[in-house]
């Protein structure tokens, strides 16, 4: 997992593919710092502080939460920085706060499909001890869009509509023309299968359409130019 530089204020530490584990992504601004996405837990929020020390970048003082899924939230409790997400995706994680994680709880939730079969392999690399996880739930919830001045740059963070699930979030940087776009472009996960949703991938493409970007940075596949992304989705609809 190498920590990237796109500009003088967005990096991103990437993904890694064996682990399911997602880029995490970070603005730099002159006053605040705002980090993407919180990771699986405590390794990953670990790996991605100890990457920003070695660069000589401050800790984020926020970090926006893409959606709830556990790659992507899990790691809020590791984590000093003000937590930030959209109200489904606060609604979603709720059952999960003071759970005691033990196999037979864990069972349940792959049976409820609370927690996608899918998911259940990259959970256990993660954790080979259930007991270790805590879920914290967000700091702030927002509907709609907030923005925070950052000092010399925004950050836009909005509910977008997504294929993914109905708690998507991007985080928009418009004096950078970047897009951190979570798993937003993905099909949705039911058990272990994706599953596709024509509407919402067009709502996608029309939002996108019209948004003054040039590359977004996606959860599991890095840097991806609108041009793709739109190409990708387009491909889906057709
Ligand atoms: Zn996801």
């Amino acid at each position: 997992m190498e920590f990237k530089k796109v500009s003088d204020r967005i990096y991103y530490l990437e993904q890694e593919d064996i682990s399911d584990t997602p880029a995490l992504g970070y603005v730099r601004g002159d006053v605040f710092s705002l980090m993407v996405d919180a990771g699986t837990g405590a390794a990953h929020v670990e790996r991605f502080m100890t990457s920003l020390e070695e660069n000589g970048l401050p800790e984020p003082v926020f970090s926006a939460v893409t959606h709830h899924h556990w790659d992507h939230s899990f790691g809020m409790a590791s984590l000093e920085a003000i937590t930030i997400a959209c109200k489904n995706c606060a609604k979603k994680l709720a059952p999960f706060e003071d759970v005691k994680w033990t196999e037979e709880r864990f069972s349940e939730m792959l049976e409820s499909g609370a927690i996608p079969t899918f998911c259940e392999e990259h959970i256990r690399m993660a954790y080979p001890d259930l007991s270790a996880i805590e879920v914290f739930c967000p700091d702030m919830i927002f509907e709609g869009e907030m923005v925070i001045d950052l000092g010399g740059c925004k950050a836009v963070i909005m509910q977008i509509p997504s294929p993914h699930g109905s708690d998507c979030i991007a985080v928009y940087v418009p004096e950078e023309k970047v897009l951190f776009i979570g798993d937003g472009l993905y099909e949705g996960i039911v058990g272990s299968n994706w599953v596709d949703d024509p509407e919402e991938v067009i709502k996608l493409q029309k939002l996108l359409r019209n948004l003054d970007f040039e590359i977004c940075i996606d959860s599991h596949s890095g840097v991806i130019t609108k041009s793709d992304a739109l190409a990708n989705l387009a491909e889906r609809v057709n």
